[in-house]
């Protein structure tokens, strides 16, 4: 099975992450001065950057030279928290929507107490923040309200409203947005390029039309684009037939 292309080509760093530069650069700012805080809410809608941000701030802050904005792909926790790697015993991410219930809550509190293992910080990453009851926010808002030097919590979730609003006035709130078409057809562009796939130009923007602006959903179109494709590369006649897109150079 091929690795799909938004997996294949997750950003390692913020300066990777494409269309958010109004939450990358000021993030990138406050690893930048050691401005940091316990508590980070993304928010925003769905495969816009928000998990893969989270991962990368968790790798920004535990890179053995960091923190830094940028980290230096090297060290155990770096090499650990890339996008193809193990994953960091500190670094622990929760769907909340599997695990967003009070004894799971409790849980979390407990053994978020403890000291990180190996890092510099233990950081939860926790997605699909909005699916937290109320009752696990409540469980979660001292260690959030008062919490432990080793401590960073990460939520993300496209419904911050839904976030209890005590735990979310303790984050900074950095609110990802679609992506402009532009930012997304450079990553189209740079993605065909490295896959060394041919794609007539006039498919992008229909590729980009069908992705409503998400980089996964996107991504993910042109996948089965390509997949489909054949010697002569993606054409456009082959794109707007699968994508059922209206050809507007037929009704002029
Ligand atoms: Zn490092």
């Amino acid at each position: 099975m091929a690795l799909a292309l938004y997996r294949k080509y997750r950003p390692k760093t913020f300066t990777e992450v494409i269309g958010q530069d109004h939450v990358t650069e000021p993030l990138m700012q406050a690893l930048r001065s050691g401005r940091l805080n316990h508590a980070y809410l993304f928010s925003g809608p769905r495969g816009c950057g928000k998990t893969s941000s989270a991962r990368i701030l968790a790798r920004s802050l535990n890179c053995a030279q960091g923190p830094t904005p940028d980290p230096c792909g090297e060290c155990d926790s770096c090499r650990a928290l890339a996008p193809d790697g193990p994953g960091s015993i500190d670094v622990i991410e929760i769907d909340a929507a599997s695990h967003g219930g009070v004894d799971d809550a409790r849980e979390l509190r407990e053994r978020a107490f403890f000291a990180p293992a190996i890092s510099r910080y233990k950081i939860y990453i926790i997605d699909e923040a909005h699916m937290v009851t109320t009752q696990g926010f409540n469980a979660l808002l001292k260690i959030v309200e008062e919490p432990p030097e080793h401590l960073v919590f990460i939520f993300a979730t496209t419904e911050p409203d839904k976030v209890l609003p005590t735990i979310r006035s303790r984050t900074h709130h950095y609110p990802f947005r679609l992506i402009p078409p532009g930012a997304m057809r450079a990553l189209l562009e740079r993605n065909c390029a490295a896959e060394g796939a041919t794609v007539e130009p006039a498919v992008f923007p229909l590729v980009i039309r069908a992705g409503v602006r998400s980089a996964r959903d996107t991504q993910s179109v042109l996948d089965q684009l390509l997949a489909g494709a054949g010697p002569a590369g993606v054409t456009y006649e082959r794109a707007v037939a699968l994508l059922g897109v209206t050809d507007v150079a037929l009704i002029d």
